[in-house]
């Protein structure tokens, strides 16, 4: 089946959405220090979709516990907040989101808590960088892989390697729509971008090897190495005038 493709008003709602999940990365990148835990990262993400009046799409997906996923150090994704408290040289992912008036918005950063390493310090900044490489190739009538072969350029030359089992997505009336977005270049072209495409473009990024692990909580997933792991990401929509970021304040 084709990509929905959104209209102007479906856009402005996302955008609404994006605002929300912004205001969850800039009031839990305030609260990052040593000794802070996970769960009270997550009360304050709760706080902030209560007062916009949004709702969560992480709370309770396919039985997710909290509204946010947090991810320490090796940990890539779906770490769930807990009594885990950041200490000092520690990184963090934070990705979150919200549902406005039945449309998603899903992003994530990952921060150092007080003084890190330099090669933690350029693990972010490289995953960072990528994810931007990616969002450049959101123009009507560039081919959908062109955005993992454009991350995956980023962190290679880095001497960093990718995540492939956890890939970015389609997102509009549900979090997670087709098709799925790859952090690298899968070996053919994918679909054509259009006008009205929305995706959330989400490298995750290792310092060593690719490869991943399940731990037994069923959800957190962490580097076969032990290797940190980055991981951005931010809700995009393709417009006429190039790529429009909508997980923005
Ligand atoms: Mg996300
Ligand atoms: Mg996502």
């Amino acid at each position: 089946m084709a990509q929905v493709i959104r209209k102007p008003d479906e856009i402005a709602k996302m955008r609404r959405a994006g605002r929300v999940v912004a205001e969850i990365h800039e009031a839990t990148k305030a609260a990052i220090k040593p000794g802070v835990t996970t769960a009270e990262l997550d009360q304050i993400a709760r706080h902030v979709i209560a007062k916009r009046g949004a709702r969560s799409n992480f709370l309770n997906y396919r039985g997710f516990p909290a509204t946010i996923c947090t991810s320490p150090n090796d940990m890539i994704v779906h770490g769930i907040p807990g009594p885990y408290r950041l200490a000092e040289g520690d990184i963090i992912s934070i990705d979150c989101g919200a549902i406005v008036e039945g449309y998603h918005g899903d992003a994530a950063y990952t921060a150092g808590v007080g003084k890190i390493s330099p090669e933690a310090t350029r693990l972010i900044a490289v995953t960072e960088q990528s994810l931007s490489a990616g969002i450049a190739q959101m123009t009507a009538g560039t081919r959908l892989h062109e955005i993992g072969r454009a991350v995956q350029k980023v962190a290679e030359a880095a001497g960093f390697s990718v995540v492939e089992e956890y890939v970015g997505h389609a997102i509009g009336t549900e979090m997670h729509e087709q098709p799925q977005v790859p952090n690298y270049w899968p070996g053919t072209p994918g679909p054509i971008l259009k006008v009205g495409h929305v995706f959330a473009i989400e490298p995750m990024v290792n310092a060593g090897r690719p490869d991943t692990k399940l731990l037994d909580d069923g959800w957190s997933v962490v580097t076969a190495d032990g290797s940190l792991s980055a991981h951005f990401e931010h809700t995009i929509a393709v417009t006429d005038a190039g790529p429009e970021i909508l997980t923005l304040l």
